[in-house]
């Protein structure tokens, strides 16, 4: 079982209805099978072999798609990329990943221009200087059938950071693909009538495998946003007649609080709305559920490495146990929450969420030391999230063992920031830390000392991490030290840098 084949049996079922809506324009299932064949044509004509890696660094965009099942028909692996990176962050991955073929949106030109890399660059869907441009390419292209792959080959090499800093790639299988589409499906009832809304960018485990998938898997239609804007967001949800809708709670606060004439909009068509990525309080829990109508809210709760698959806090559940990740896994997912002699948590005691399903990853790419390490005996994935359990059962998260911010439903691993802006000659040491933000979740802070007082301010650092971090990473606050509080082992006290933020 893989996805192509799932895509290419609802061609046959209905081969002219929309599979995606871009800016206006319908790409019918039939139409997409056939761009997706001559992708994959294009594809092999550059070299590209089964097992090869193809990266793809777009906008919420119909090249992405094109671009992935065209790079699947060919047993190719696929290596999203975030489009917010920054030179340095791009060439990791490639390298990392040894990707063959870079498909990028034409915009990123001034970032990918600036790579020295191996990997053949290609552009879609905006024309720039200099590449080969991917959409006239495939017209151009005879198709291809492509190969009949094993569902245990590898499908997707998804990066997340780690605590060590470097990137780690989480290693997908076709069946883990397939699984995640299922286990979503079955989450929220999925029928060939959705009409998912890709607010979000597309290249996020969770709005790939869980919604994107589930909505391809079941014959539905995917109407991409090439990039969230609050306005664009609430029309298109309504003149498209959304059904499904999964986001950071940030893209649902954003539209409410920045666009006067929210009321105005008809949002009636949708069935449920998904956020995930961090938990929301009471307070903003409440105003989304009285503003949005009378439809569904729902949180999800999971991570690249597991498919994601994870919680689920059910639409009556939110205004009662706001906070919380929910009460029980997803179907087909073992849950448990683990305190540190390795016994089941009581309630109130905090202990580590473990989660074990189908649709885990293989593994980190050529890092088994990591792959170790994030796994227990009998298969369980150890998340790194620390929670407690109420006296009803209901998850809280209370920290992260893995050092990460969380802002606006992008992570940010302190590490791998620290590390860059170690590189500043007149930083002597730093420590990064997130605090708590109503509208962001947390935002991103780095406590700083310098070689000598005043040779650099705020600005200086922003300014040189502009072409090394995706801006998101960037601090939004920089605090300037003398010292930062150590353990007698030379650990940083980040509790003690968090309270003081
Ligand atoms: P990612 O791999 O980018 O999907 O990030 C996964 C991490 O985000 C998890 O391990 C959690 O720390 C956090 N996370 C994901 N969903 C939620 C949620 N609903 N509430 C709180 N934290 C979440």
């Amino acid at each position: 079982m893989n996805i192509v084949r799932v895509f290419d049996s609802n061609v046959t079922k209905t081969p002219d209805k929309p599979f995606l809506i871009f800016d206006g324009h319908d790409h019918t299932y039939s139409q997409v099978q056939d761009g997706s064949r001559r992708a994959a044509g294009y594809l092999q004509s550059l070299g590209v072999q089964p097992g090869d890696r193809v990266a793809l660094m777009c906008y919420n965009t119909p090249g992405f798609v094109y671009a992935m099942l065209g790079a699947w028909r060919l047993g190719a692996v696929v290596v999203p990329i975030n489009h917010k990176m920054q030179t340095p962050e791009v060439a990791y991955v490639l390298g990392h990943a040894k990707v063959s073929v870079c498909v990028f949106d034409g915009e990123l030109a001034p970032v990918v221009g600036r790579l020295e890399t191996t990997a053949k660059l290609i552009s879609t869907d905006s024309v720039a200087d200099g590449f080969d441009f991917f959409d006239d390419a495939i017209t151009r292209q005879e198709g291809v059938d492509g190969i009949d792959i094993d569902e245990n080959d590898p499908a997707e090499i998804l990066y997340t950071s780690g605590t060590t800093g470097s990137p780690k790639g989480c290693v997908h299988s076709h069946r883990n693909v397939v699984g995640v589409a299922v286990t979503a499906a079955l989450a929220v009832s999925t029928t060939r009538d959705e009409r998912l809304l890709m607010a979000v960018p597309i290249w996020h485990a969770s709005p790939l495998n869980n919604w994107f998938m589930s909505t391809l898997y079941m014959g539905g239609t995917v109407v991409l946003l090439r990039e969230y804007h609050p306005v664009k967001f609430l029309e298109t949800v309504q003149e498209q007649r959304i059904t499904l809708c999964f986001g950071p709670p940030v893209i649902y606060t954003t539209a409410l609080n920045l666009v006067p004439n929210f009321a105005e909009y008809n949002l009636g068509s949708v069935r449920a709305w998904l956020y995930g990525g961090g938990p929301i309080g009471a307070d903003v829990a409440r105003r989304l559920v009285e503003s949005y109508g009378t439809t569904e809210f729902r949180q999800v709760y999971g991570m690249t490495e597991t498919g994601p698959v994870g919680t689920v806090l059910y639409p009556e559940e939110q205004l009662s146990k706001a906070g919380s990740i929910g009460r029980v896994a997803l179907a087909g997912v073992d849950l448990r929450l683990v305190a540190d002699d390795g016994t089941d948590a009581e309630p109130d005691q905090i202990g580590e969420i473990w989660l074990r399903a189908d649709t885990v990853m293989q593994g980190y790419l050529d890092d088994p030391t990591a792959t170790k390490a994030a796994f227990a005996d009998g298969g369980w994935y150890r998340t790194g999230d620390l929670a407690r359990k109420d006296a009803d059962g209901y998850l809280f998260i209370v920290d992260r063992a893995k050092d990460m911010i969380i802002t606006g439903g992008e992570n940010v691993y302190s590490k791998e920031v620290e590390d860059v802006i170690s590189g500043h000659p007149d930083v002597v040491d730093v420590a990064v830390v997130g605090k708590p933000n109503e509208e962001w979740g947390e935002t991103v802070v780095a406590h700083v000392v310098w070689r000598e007082p005043d040779v650099i301010s705020a600005d200086d650092i922003k300014d040189y991490l502009s072409d090394k971090l995706a801006r998101y990473k960037i601090p939004r606050e920089v605090v300037f030290a003398t010292i930062l509080p150590r353990t007698p082992t030379g650990k940083i006290q980040k509790h003690l840098i968090r309270a003081a933020s």
